[in-house]
């Protein structure tokens, strides 16, 4: 069937939904995408997007809406959380363009998304359809039939699952997956940087890394606004399912005890946090994980990740990009394009997977091994922090 005449339904209308559709759209293939949600929306938060991402975004003709509401730092530096000593530190600014062939760019969550959807809209081949939860799929031979929330029914050539960590799709496509608690809670505010004291503010990224928790902080919305992320270890709240819980200082302040000056200063001049806790499934282990005949999973939905190489929403916009470029190529059939996805995508998916996880473990570690994480970072900071097999890529 040529591409122009596929029906391609997205589930989900998140940074990787929306990402997809404007893929499919600048090929020319017209989507339809479902979003549980009645409106559009992104919580305030920021995003790192790393030079294999800004590359991508660039390539779909969006470096001058980044230029606009994204920054882009010149410097990547690593502090102990205890004494605020400089540890490493990776050039990024024109060095990243040299080494990655791309900028490194961060930018707020809800200004990413909102880019996206006017892309989409300016392309004007999706059909975004609001209120409309997915329930059931079911597939044969020829379609995908989905049923959404208000019983209506909707017949496709191929399904695709960019609807998060807690994904429905997913059950269609493996049934041995459900996401537990990471032992991980994420506190993350947003502050403009003109309420903070001038020797807060900043222009670069910095991680603080600390004995059980560390933090980052780095500039959205143009350098106006900081973010900033600190991830401790502890106990689940009761509700997994939802993102976002109302959290206070004090909660936080007990996790830094020892932490150095500047930094307890940064967290006690945030008012508002809100917590995440930070949920996993077991990495992928093979392509089966992310195609089941006419139905994909990209994004969280597929492979959620620790954010501790900040690469969750970079991947699902290169499984955007994948997923686009095979459901474009004329020689395959739906399946076989959803199984060719599939099988260009999965290992990188489960590298960066396990790479967040071991990160994970080193950031937060303590005592002898610290001192270790320590001295390894003074001695060879910007050769560890340098990883051009995922900045370069794909
Ligand atoms: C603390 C933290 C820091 C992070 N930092 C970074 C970073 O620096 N860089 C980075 O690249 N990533 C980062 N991430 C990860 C990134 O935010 C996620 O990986 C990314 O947003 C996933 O996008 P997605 O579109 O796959 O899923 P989501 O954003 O979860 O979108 C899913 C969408 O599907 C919809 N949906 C759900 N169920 C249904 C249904 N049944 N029917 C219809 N619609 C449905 C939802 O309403 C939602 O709109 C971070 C994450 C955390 C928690």
């Amino acid at each position: 069937m040529p591409a122009m005449q596929k029906k391609i339904l997205v589930v989900g209308g998140g940074i990787g939904g929306l990402a997809l559709a404007l893929a499919c759209a600048r090929r020319g293939m017209p989507a339809q995408l479902i979003e549980k949600k009645a409106v559009f929306s992104e919580v305030g938060a920021g995003v790192q997007l790393s030079p294999n991402v800004v590359r991508l975004l660039e390539g779909w003709g969006l470096g001058r809406r980044l230029d606009a509401l994204a920054c882009f730092p010149a410097l990547l530096q690593v502090r102990s959380a205890q004494s605020a000593a400089l540890l490493g530190q990776l050039a990024l600014g024109a060095r990243a363009v040299q080494r990655y062939g791309a900028r490194y760019a961060t930018i707020a969550r809800a200004d990413l998304h909102q880019l996206l959807l006017d892309a989409v809209q300016a392309q004007g081949r999706t059909q975004l359809l609001l209120d409309n939860a997915l329930q059931l799929i079911s597939q044969d031979a020829n379609a995908v039939q989905v049923t959404t929330a208000d019983g209506h029914q909707r017949r496709a050539s191929v399904v695709i699952g960019a609807d998060g960590l807690w994904s429905h799709v997913r059950d269609f496509v493996r049934t041995d997956a459900q996401p537990r608690f990471s032992g991980y809670l994420a506190y993350r505010a947003m502050v403009p940087q003109a309420a903070l004291p001038q020797a807060l503010r900043s222009e670069v990224i910095t991680a603080w890394l600390g004995p059980k928790f560390h933090a980052v902080q780095y500039p959205v919305h143009g350098g106006e606004w900081l973010n900033v992320v600190v991830i401790v270890q502890g106990e689940a709240p009761q509700d997994l399912h939802h993102w976002d819980h109302a959290a206070n200082t004090q909660d936080l302040q007990v996790h830094l005890q020892g932490a150095a000056g500047a930094l307890q200063d940064l967290v006690g001049a945030v008012t508002a946090w809100r917590l995440w806790p930070l949920n996993g499934l077991p990495h992928l282990r093979s392509a089966k994980e992310l195609a089941f005949g006419r139905i994909a999973l990209m994004g969280d939905a597929g492979h959620p990740m620790l954010p501790f190489l900040a690469q969750g929403a970079g991947m699902t916009i290169e499984d955007a990009a994948s997923l686009a470029s095979v459901l474009s190529t004329p020689a395959l059939g739906d399946v076989a394009a959803l199984e060719r996805y599939a099988q260009a995508r999965w290992r990188r998916n489960a590298r960066v997977q396990a790479r967040a996880q071991r990160n994970g473990t080193i950031f937060h570690a303590a005592g002898l091994q610290a001192w270790g994480r320590d001295v390894g970072m003074r001695l060879l900071g910007q050769r560890l922090l340098d990883v051009p097999w995922l900045y370069a890529a794909p």
